[in-house]
């Protein structure tokens, strides 16, 4: 396989193909395929990009018919029957059923872009400037939304502060006897406590890159009442865990919660697009025309996957079903894993929501030996969490059984070849 010109040209930032040296050709489903003709199960799909499968045949044909019909591709944030078509489908499809009231504003592209935006929408509607965001929360790397962002490497690489954020333990940081929102509403409560009142608290309600940490609903719904009665927007960061993949659309659905402000991406395209959006309480769409701004806000062929994607998978409660079935498929599986890492001597556990799930095995090392091993083995995964020590499951949602099951069985082979290997 011919990979000197990438080591020859491209920037030492590069990640996924350290761990995945492999050029890969084609996709389809939960599967990849390299250069070699070699198939692999995806378990990574995109970072949760590819909720729908790569290359989703109904959601393609959307984007094909769209195409050769010369309809927009690029419109600035003009009116295109693609926007319309696809706002439509989120009204009607998602934020009705749902009783959820939003006007939506396409930022740029990528998460990050929407979750900067965000955070800007609520200091411009409360007048204050602080944040408050969690431990090992991840929220994107331009500037704004790094100053929400945990990860030291990330944080370290700016070379300036990143200023704006006060960071709060997350559900479960202390331990399981600690409810760490008790110190949040103490701090709100003391003038001397030296927290600058936030406009808003960002949170997800499992953080995807901080380690596959759920936190409980009742600690969700506390803290969303905290900010109804201190006057303070509750954002919800649903980039990773949205579209599905805690087996319901938003991922605060679980907790009956309603934020002030969603952020999504990711998976919102439908087939792997740059694309997000910010859903805000009607009452809080206080920008002036252009005041945030970009070249690329709402990308039509996105509009258009996006659509299509709502109409094929939420018209019903069938493949919500589905998620939630496959979850307890992994959850099953991992559980046993773990059980099997732990009678080795390290411990292990596995946890997760719906099919955003992980084996948590202690280190990074450990984790990387079980990935690299499931790799050779045919499988693409990924590790997470602040040492990279939890092992991560975010295949596609429409992953067939038989594929499921497959990878199931690498992963637990894998885990077993990597820790005899270690013992
Ligand atoms: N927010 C969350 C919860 C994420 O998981 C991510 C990316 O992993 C982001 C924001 C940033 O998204 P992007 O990488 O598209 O900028």
């Amino acid at each position: 396989m011919q990979t000197q010109i990438f080591e020859h040209m491209e920037s030492n930032v590069r990640t996924y193909s350290r761990s995945f040296p492999v050029v890969f050709t084609t996709a389809k489903n939960a599967r990849l395929t390299d250069e070699d003709g070699r198939e692999y199960i995806d378990f990574l799909a995109g970072a949760g990009t590819l909720n729908y499968g790569h290359n989703n045949p109904e959601i393609k044909k959307a984007l094909i018919d769209y195409l050769s019909e010369d309809n927009i591709i690029h419109g600035l944030d003009f009116w295109t029957t693609a926007k319309r078509d696809y706002i439509e489908a989120l009204e009607e499809i998602i934020l009705k059923p749902r009783g959820l009231d939003y006007k939506v504003q396409f930022p740029g592209p990528t998460g990050t872009n929407a979750v900067e935006a965000a955070i800007r929408l609520a200091r411009k509607v409360k007048g204050r400037h602080n944040i408050v965001t969690f431990t090992n929360g991840f929220h994107g790397v331009t500037m704004g939304a790094l100053a929400t962002t945990g990860n030291r490497k990330f944080r370290e690489a700016t070379g300036v502060p990143t200023i704006g954020a006060s960071f709060l333990p997350y559900d479960g940081y202390l331990g399981d006897h600690t409810n760490t929102l008790d110190y949040f509403e103490k701090l709100l409560g003391d003038n001397s406590s030296g927290l600058d009142i936030p406009a808003g608290v960002i949170v997800e309600t499992v953080q995807g890159e901080g380690g596959i940490n759920v936190c409980h609903t009742d600690w969700l719904k506390r803290l969303e009442r905290i900010c109804r009665a201190h006057d303070i927007l509750l954002i919800i960061d649903d980039i990773q865990a949205g579209c599905g993949r805690t087996g319901k659309f938003f991922s605060f659905e679980h907790a009956d919660v309603v934020p002030d402000i969603v952020t999504n991406s990711k998976s919102l395209s439908g087939l792997g697009l740059p694309f997000s959006q910010v859903l805000m309480r009607r009452e809080l769409d206080v920008w002036e025309p252009g005041q945030y701004n970009g070249t690329f806000r709402g990308f039509a062929m996105a509009f258009t996957t996006a659509a299509a994607a709502l109409r094929t998978y939420w018209q019903d409660d069938s493949f919500e079903r589905e998620v939630q079935r496959k979850g307890n498929l992994i959850a099953e599986r991992f559980a046993s894993i773990a059980t099997w890492i732990s009678e080795q001597g390290i411990d292990a556990s596995e946890r997760g929501r719906g099919m955003m799930r992980g084996i948590d095995v202690g280190t990074g090392e450990i984790a990387d030996k079980i990935t690299q091993r499931a790799f050779e083995n045919g499988l693409v995964i990924e590790t997470s969490g602040h040492d990279g020590e939890v092992v991560k499951c975010l295949c596609p949602l429409t992953i067939s059984d038989e594929d499921l099951s497959q990878a199931l069985e690498i992963l637990e082979t894998s885990t077993k070849e990597a820790l005899t290997d270690i013992t």
